[in-house]
């Protein structure tokens, strides 16, 4: 059995310089085509059927899900009316610090401070960078998103425990700009969008990169604290386990197993294929606010496939 798994984050009109969301327009030309090509259920409901493969069979069009990362409040504003509108069901997975919190994810909180500061360098310890990364300083705008745009992915590669001390520096650095509020779902929100239709399940406690955590049981807790806070406010232990940033190794998989979940999503720009891949290594296509013949392109498996030509 084969399905697609379309992995979503924020729709909004707000434009924004590092981590653009979509615009309400372009999310419903979206829902509009994924219509036109799919069967769309819940991912859940989909992963549930890999085994039963003659229930998938029956189906008209090819499978897929629609499934959103993080909980960030425009979910309710913008995707949830047009989610219905299109009568099409979906997931959201949420990080149960940022619910309490109400701050979003530190890979958030990092665009927004590079992207709002005032500030023309950013004062950290520069034994801790690479040489690409040890001038900090920047001359305008541009060069400062140019340095952002290198400094994100250095922070991606590197132990989660030296990617937290980078991360709290930098913020501590560049200490002109708020944290933004009020970006989040809220526990009552959620429970709302639960009653909705939507399928809730975790995108762990603090959004790290699971694989590039070194201690076990810091992955436990992250996978574990995150479901009871779940359960504790929805009623529900999760399902699913969406690993922040597509990021998981066996260990992860091993204790996402433990933990109880049944499926872990990843992100990989392909479609899931039941003989390919197993229950905790779901690859699922992010869209993003590009062109949108692109992202048909992206959404048809094309565009990969032109990659995979031209390398
Ligand atoms: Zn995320």
């Amino acid at each position: 059995m084969k399905a697609s798994i379309f992995l979503f984050h924020r729709v909004s009109p707000q434009r924004d310089k590092l981590w653009d969301p979509l615009s309400p327009e372009r999310f419903d030309e979206i829902l509009k085509y994924l219509k036109s090509k799919f069967e769309i259920y819940h991912a859940e409901k989909i992963l549930s059927l890999t085994p039963t493969l003659s229930k998938a069979e029956g189906a008209k069009k090819p499978l897929a899900a629609i499934v959103f990362d993080d909980g960030y409040k425009d979910y309710i504003e913008y995707s949830l009316p047009l989610l219905k509108k299109h009568n099409l069901p979906s997931s959201m997975y949420v990080v149960t610090s940022s619910v309490e919190s109400g701050s979003p994810p530190w890979t958030y909180v990092l665009d927004n401070a590079l992207a709002n500061t005032k500030k023309s360098k950013l004062d950290i310890d520069i034994s801790l960078l690479p040489a690409e990364l040890k001038n900090t300083s920047w001359k305008n705008g541009s060069d400062k998103i140019a340095f952002a745009k290198k400094f994100k992915p250095y922070l991606k590669k590197i132990s989660d425990a030296k990617r937290r001390t980078i991360f709290e520096q930098t913020i501590r650095s560049l200490n002109d700009v708020e944290a933004p509020q009020n970006l989040m779902m809220s526990w009552n929100e959620i429970n709302q969008i639960k009653v909705a239709g939507t399928v809730i399940g975790s995108h762990t406690v603090s959004h790290p990169l699971l694989s590039k955590i070194e201690n076990e049981k810091e992955i436990e807790n992250e996978l574990s604290l995150s479901a009871e806070k779940i359960k504790e406010h929805t009623g529900d232990f999760p399902l699913t386990i969406s690993y922040p940033i597509g990021s998981f190794d066996e260990r992860v998989k091993k204790i996402a197993v433990k933990t109880g979940y049944k499926f872990g999503l990843a992100v990989d720009q392909k479609e899931y294929e039941s003989v390919k891949h197993d229950l905790f290594e779901v690859p699922r296509i992010e869209l993003y606010n590009e062109p949108l013949l692109k992202t048909k392109l992206r959404i048809n498996g094309t565009l990969e496939k032109i990659k995979k030509v031209l390398r």
